[in-house]
């Protein structure tokens, strides 16, 4: 059987993070500290557990960070304001409004309320605009961020290669797949969907394969051309009775059995998932720098 190399995004995560404190070092010495609010409606438990990382890892590098909890019941209207108010804020660079939000929200009209040079989840219309257009000024969503900086650090050719991407969503499939078809990364790019037709014959032709979806262990070992390299950005919860919590963490990935024919994999847990943050403390680092210059 076949050893595939196991990227291990929670040490990438690490070096990306050290950098970070690094440079809001030479920041602070400047006279600048990153700021980033995170605004959480309502008390949704994953997002609470998400936020409290976010706010950690802030401390852990040096950047002021300010938590928002608004009661579930916040109006539109009230959320606006709130983003209105951290626009204005010279000691805020990031704004990120945590998703998703409670139904009665108009997530949309939120992400397009945010001034997009405070934009570090990079969902802004301006921001995703700079995507397509290359323009390095724009903040790229820290999900593909975190693929893409995980395969250069990996030393993996995406230059002509058959990438697929699983998944079109806004957070991840469509703009990792124009980060993979820029001319930094110059991969050939088809992007499945659930309208897609035979996606495992779509995926048998991919040497980078990125699973975007959500549904556990949904791509198979006979999905996979041998010697490819899979990102497995999914995380699923799955019961399992075994564990204290009553379930258990997958990706889209059925790991045990496509691991052994890829010549590059992503675990679940610890993959891409830590790669996420720690791109978002870069894009705040980002943010601080341009708005301070
Ligand atoms: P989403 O629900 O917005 O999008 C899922 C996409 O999968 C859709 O574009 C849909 O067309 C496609 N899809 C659904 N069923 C399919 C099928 N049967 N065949 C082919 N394609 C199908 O989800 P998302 O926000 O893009 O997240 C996808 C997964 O990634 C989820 O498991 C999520 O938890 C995970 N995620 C992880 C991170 C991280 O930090 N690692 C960040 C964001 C999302």
């Amino acid at each position: 059987m076949n050893q595939p190399r196991i990227l291990d995004g929670k040490a990438v995560a690490a070096t990306v993070l050290e950098a970070c404190r690094n440079q809001a070092a030479a920041l602070h010495a400047q006279g600048i500290t990153p700021g980033l609010a995170v605004v959480l409606v309502g008390e949704d438990p994953a997002s609470q557990v998400y936020v409290g990382s976010k706010a950690r890892t802030c401390a852990e590098l040096g950047f002021y960070s300010r938590k928002i909890v608004l009661p579930a019941t916040t109006s539109q209207q009230q959320l606006l304001e709130v983003v209105r108010g951290l626009n204005a804020d010279p000691a805020i660079h990031g704004i990120l409004v945590q998703s998703p939000p409670p139904k009665h929200i108009d997530e949309e009209a939120i992400i397009r309320a945010i001034d997009p040079r405070k934009d570090v989840d990079g969902f802004h219309p301006e921001n995703v605009a700079k995507l397509v257009l290359e323009d390095p000024t724009g903040f790229v969503p820290c999900t593909p961020a975190g693929c893409m900086n995980l395969l250069e650090v990996a030393g993996i050719a995406t230059a002509g290669a058959e990438a697929v991407v699983i998944g079109r969503s806004m957070i991840v499939g469509k703009p990792l797949a124009l980060l993979l078809v820029s001319k930094r990364a110059n991969a050939t790019v088809t992007i499945a969907h659930s309208r897609s037709r035979d996606l495992p014959a779509i995926c048998r032709r991919a040497d980078i394969l990125i699973a975007a979806v959500g549904r556990p262990e949904m791509v198979k070992a006979d999905w996979i051309k041998p010697g490819a390299v899979v990102i497995d950005v999914g995380i699923n919860r799955v019961a399992d009775p075994t564990k204290k919590s009553g379930y258990r963490l997958t990706g889209d990935v059925a790991y045990e059995e496509v691991a052994p024919l890829c010549a590059a994999i992503t675990p679940v847990p610890g993959g891409v998932g830590p790669m996420t943050i720690a791109m978002l403390m870069q894009n705040t680092l980002q943010a601080a720098r341009q708005l301070s210059s």
